[in-house]
Parts: C-alpha cells; structure tokens; sequence
C-alpha cells in the first residue's frame, strides 16, 4: 500500500513503520496517528473525482484510506457510510441557527456509527491474513464488528461486560459471532482481548488501541467536507457537534479534516465541539482545566455509548478540541432525554449517546456560544430502536382509551 506511510505517536511523537507496529506506540502506550502519503495521493486523486463517485458508501474514500479495495460487492460492508444529511427548519427557528444539519447515522448497516471502524477493520484484518478478529464492546462497536464480519465471512471473538443491555448482546449473536461475557467490567474484557490476540496471533480491533479504527472514522469527516463544505460557501467556519466516550469518534473526524488540509483541499479547519454526559466527563473535565492529563471518573449516565471512565482516545479527543478552536460541553441526562424528543419531532430516531450531540449542540446555541450565523452540524451516531428503554423514558406512557369516538374525542380535545 504506497499512500500509507507508517505511523506517529500522538504523544511522543516517534515515527514508526507500517511493520515496526500494530497497536500502539511501544515507548508510551500512546495512540498512534496514521500516516499517508499525501503528495502520491495529490497525484492521482482530486476533489471532484469524489464529487462525481457511484460509490454511495464510505469506500468512495478509499484513496485517502490506508488499504487496498475490499472486496465483498453487493454486501452490507459496501454499504456502510455516505449517511444522509437533514436540514430541519423547525429545530432551526427553536435554535435561533440559520444553518443547521443533522447527520443520520443510524442507516448504516447495524444501525450506528461503528460500521465505520469495523468495516476497515475487516479489510485490513484480511489483508494482514487474521483469521479471526477480537474486540472487547459493550454494545455498537460489538455489533459492527459482528455484523460486517458476518457479512464478509471472517470470524469474530467478541468479549462483553455481563452486565451489557441483552438487547445488545442478542444482535451479536445473531450476527453469529463468538460472544463470550466477562465476569468484569469493560477495562477487563479490553485487557483480556488483547491478551488473547497477543497468544492466539489474532487481530485487535479495540477503540483507542487500533490505529485503523480512527481511520475508518474519518470517513464521516470526508462526507461533511464533501456533503456541507464543497457545495456551499460558508461564511463562517463550521461547528461540528460529537459526542464523546472514547474520545475515537471526534480523533477521527479531525483527522479527516488535518488529511484534507493537509491535501491542500480544506483551506478553513470545521471547530469541533465535544460533548459529555455529565456524569461521565473526563475530557471536558481536563478541557475545563485547561490540561491534557486525563483523569478518570466513576461513569453514571443513561447514555451506555458514551459512560466511560477512562476514555482510551482521550488525548486526541482533547486536541480536536482545542486545536480547531472548538470546546467541550456537559449535558444532563435530562438534557439528553429532551433532544430525544426534538429529534424525534423532526423524524429522526436516536439512541441518548447520539442524541447528547444535539443536547450539545441546544446548550451551545441557548448560552450563545455559538451565534445565530454560526452554521452548525450535529452528528447523530445511532438509531433509536437500539435502547428502547430510553425512548420510552423519554416518550413517556401513551394514553388508553375506550374503543369509541367519544372518547377518542375527549382524549384529543376535538
Ligand atoms: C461509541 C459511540 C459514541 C462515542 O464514540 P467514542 O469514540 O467512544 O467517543 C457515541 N455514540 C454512539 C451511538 C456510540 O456507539
Ligand atoms: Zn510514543
């Protein structure tokens, strides 16, 4: 692969190899950031020839990705990315916002944003001949992995919390992956995954330790340059809205960004915005504080996408941030359950950790730290049916009637 590079630790700096490496930096334990070679890509890609793609999924990206072709036409792995976007006008008159977008991203394949990661993930675990690839999830990152591993044949270890939703736990195996609960908590199924790669030779794919999974990531950051940024000409810079656990998802996304200005393509940088449950804040905690030591929390938020105590992207997620001048925000958990319903209000059904990005977003725009020209975007990263009980919690109980008009009348004051 001669547009992929090798690696650079986010922490220390070193350069490595794409064969000195796997994982992480073996100096720190840092992240390590991809690195591609952006003059032979200048060469052979421009901006339009993405603009003029049949490829309606995130593989339209595959110059700028660090693999080769996929392979697995007509499965649900070429099927993951290229999310619609929405422009609601009600929630831009509730807002005070004269842009706003909302990105979907529960149509991909098993319904959240972590197709994205997996879907890479299984091209490069065949391309670095894995037979078997190992996570440790406590639910979406799980089901992606298990979904497009189902859908491309690879087999799939996938170690869970006993604790995780059932509902969760039922769509990997149905997907037909290996599902095995840990008696422990995530940072021992993540610790036991990689023991297990280390003895068996299989191949990691757990956020914040595989450098690939930022990659795959980065794909939702291509589509805003190309679905918000190449066709209109904003006059101010945009505001990205992400809700933060790991911190993997917005390392990504900026990634994205740094790519297309490394590229020459991105004259002006997107501000990214972070947003946290309140209850689980590590990164804005240290935004807050104004340094990059991370501190861990005990997580308690409804939101299970995004409870995390110790985010394994941590750092990254902070420089997004503070690179791009953008900022971090908390939302309560009641704050979460409200953008449920304003979302639901303009046809769009999300899990709380998605919509905490809108709850974000409604802070940001209430307290005016961000203006009414400011055009922002929010990224909704799963689909609603993923954690019923939230949705009934933010719902509510329907009213019961008699089977007659009359009181169907009554209930409807009509
Ligand atoms: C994983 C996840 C997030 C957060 O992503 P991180 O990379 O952990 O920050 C947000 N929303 C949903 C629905 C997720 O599954
Ligand atoms: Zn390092």
């Amino acid at each position: 692969m001669l547009k992929f590079k090798g690696y650079e630790c986010s922490v220390c700096g070193k350069a490595y190899a794409p064969d000195e490496v796997t994982y992480t930096c073996p100096a720190d334990g840092g992240n390590l950031d991809v690195i591609l070679d952006y003059g032979a890509i200048s060469q052979t890609s421009r901006p339009p020839d993405f603009q003029t793609s049949p490829d309606f999924s995130m593989w339209r990206y595959l110059p700028l990705l660090p693999v080769g072709d996929p392979g697995h036409p007509g499965t649900p792995l070429r099927r993951v990315g290229w999310t619609p976007l929405y422009r609601p006008p009600r929630l831009e008159a509730e807002l005070g916002l004269k842009q706003l977008w909302l990105k979907d991203e529960s149509t991909n394949p098993t319904a959240s944003f972590k197709d994205r990661a997996s879907a890479l993930l299984v091209a490069r675990s065949a391309e670095v001949g894995a037979e078997v690839i190992i996570t440790a999830s406590s639910g979406n990152a799980g089901a992606a992995l298990a979904g497009m591993a189902a859908a491309t044949g690879q087999e799939a270890v996938i170690l869970v919390p006993k604790t995780a939703p059932k509902p969760k736990v039922a769509q990997l195996r149905v997907y037909g992956a290996q599902v095995l609960l840990v008696d422990g908590n995530y940072d021992a199924a993540f610790d036991l995954t990689i023991e297990a790669a280390s003895e068996f030779g299989w191949y990691c794919r757990n956020t914040g330790y595989n450098p690939f999974t930022a990659e795959g990531k980065k794909t939702a950051g291509l589509e805003i340059w190309e679905q918000v940024l190449l066709k209109r000409n904003l006059s101010k810079p945009l505001c990205v809205f992400v809700s933060v656990g790991d911190g993997n998802i917005i390392a990504g996304i900026h990634k994205a960004f740094k790519d297309l200005h490394a590229l020459g393509w991105l004259e002006r940088m997107p501000r990214l915005f972070g947003v946290q449950a309140e209850g689980a804040a590590a990164v804005a905690n240290a935004f807050a504080a104004g340094v990059e030591d991370i501190q861990p929390v005990a997580a308690h938020t409804l939101a299970d996408s995004i409870s995390v105590d110790l985010p394994r992207d941590g750092l990254r997620a902070l420089r997004a941030a503070t690179q791009t001048d953008g900022a971090y925000l908390t939302v309560t958990d009641d704050d979460i359950l409200a953008a449920i319903r304003s979302l639901g209000q303009v046809g769009v059904f999300v899990e709380p950790a998605a919509a905490a990005a809108y709850a974000g977003l409604t802070k940001a725009a209430r307290s005016g730290q961000v203006q009414p020209d400011d055009p922002c975007l929010a990224l909704l990263t799963g689909a609603g049916l993923k954690d019923t009980q939230a949705a009934i919690r933010a719902a509510g109980d329907a009213p019961i009637i008699a089977p007659d008009l009359t009181a169907l009348k009554e209930c409807l004051k009509i």
